[in-house]
């Protein structure tokens, strides 16, 4: 029997895959963050700080390190730096995710910042030979109205940039997180072409995720780990080939999951739910693409089969135009079979 060959450090990072899972807020870069508190001499007593352990803790960093952003010129910089550092992953697309409702700087003017961002990620697509679509997100504490009100804008900018709608914050906040209040913005974005995801799953059980892909139509679920609790929802992603897109250590960091030994990766895996394997905040984590796949390659013993399975889903689930999907795909499949 021909043994499968090692998964090392260099066929993970020349293996392409596309990452869906990243948000714009976990990639600004910290140095950033000080010198914009420091050109605004403010006291950064009390400010909240890095590493964060849970995900309020998450959002709190967030809203205060995000509204310091509130030059073009940075935004620029942080989306051409997510380019650069996928390229250099092997990440040949990458959808990101903002909420702008962190950009206290940018509050109605977020066609201002989309040009600014749009501009950063071609600059680094002209370098590179990655792309990038951005993916704008509802929290999940705004209202029906608000919801509808950024899907409205999405519409009528119809920037080419901008693929999708995601949700994302706490989904355990109660009535506050009640999903039926955001179907008409996720059925208006279906009615206007733009793709749709949402996060579930991670701090909601399996409800979440049935009402991500029942009532808000996602496409993909951001996380929806927890889905494992219930053995017929598994069942039906698995049939329904809806994909997971997990950050294992994101998870573990957070303390959705207790340890990587314990994620229910291999379970859902083995059920065969389609996963794909991101950062989600990868500058506040300290992690990278290549990164993830390792750590599930020796912890989960997943060898090249299915770390090629894991970049096929990343790249099939992207919302990358067709046509680019299709050559990212017809790229993987030469690299697996060279
Ligand atoms: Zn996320």
């Amino acid at each position: 029997m021909r043994r499968s060959r090692p998964v090392d450090a260099r066929w993970l990072r020349e293996l392409p895959k596309a990452e869906v899972h990243c948000h714009l807020e976990g990639c600004v870069p910290p140095s950033l963050v000080e010198d914009a508190a420091r050109r605004r001499r403010l006291d950064p007593t009390g400010a909240p700080r890095l590493p964060v352990r849970d995900l309020p803790a998450l959002l709190a960093y967030l809203d205060w390190s995000c509204r310091l952003v509130d030059s073009a010129e940075d935004l620029a910089a942080i989306a051409g730096g997510i380019v650069e550092r996928a390229a250099a992953a092997g990440v040949r697309h990458v959808d990101v995710i903002c909420n702008p409702t962190h950009w206290a700087a940018w509050d109605g003017r977020l066609d201002q910042m989309v040009a600014a961002l749009d501009r950063g990620f071609a600059d680094g697509e002209v370098r590179r030979r990655t792309t990038a679509t951005l993916c704008l997100s509802i929290k999940r504490t705004q209202s029906a109205a608000e919801a509808v009100a950024l899907v409205e804008w999405m519409l009528s900018a119809g920037h080419p940039r901008v693929s999708g709608l995601s949700i994302d914050g706490d989904e355990a906040g109660g009535s506050a997180s009640h999903t039926e209040r955001f179907e008409e913005a996720f059925a208006r974005a279906a009615g206007g072409g733009l793709r749709r995801c949402a996060h579930a799953g991670e701090s909601s059980g399996p409800h979440g995720v049935r009402d991500a892909v029942d009532r808000l139509g996602a496409e993909w679920v951001d996380h929806g780990i927890r889905a494992v609790e219930d053995r017929r929802l598994v069942g039906e992603l698995a049939e329904r080939r809806i994909p997971l897109d997990v950050c294992p250590s994101s998870n573990v960091i957070l303390g959705v999951v207790p340890s990587l030994a314990e994620h229910p990766l291999p379970r859902l895996h083995e059920a065969g739910v389609r996963i794909s394997l991101n950062t989600d905040d990868p500058l506040l984590y300290g992690v990278d693409v290549p990164g993830e796949y390792r750590r599930c390659a020796e912890e989960f013993g997943w060898d090249r089969a299915v770390l090629g399975e894991v970049a096929r889903t990343s790249i099939d689930s992207c919302f990358a135009p067709a046509e680019r999907r299709a050559a990212l795909l017809a790229e993987l499949e030469w690299f697996l079979g060279s």
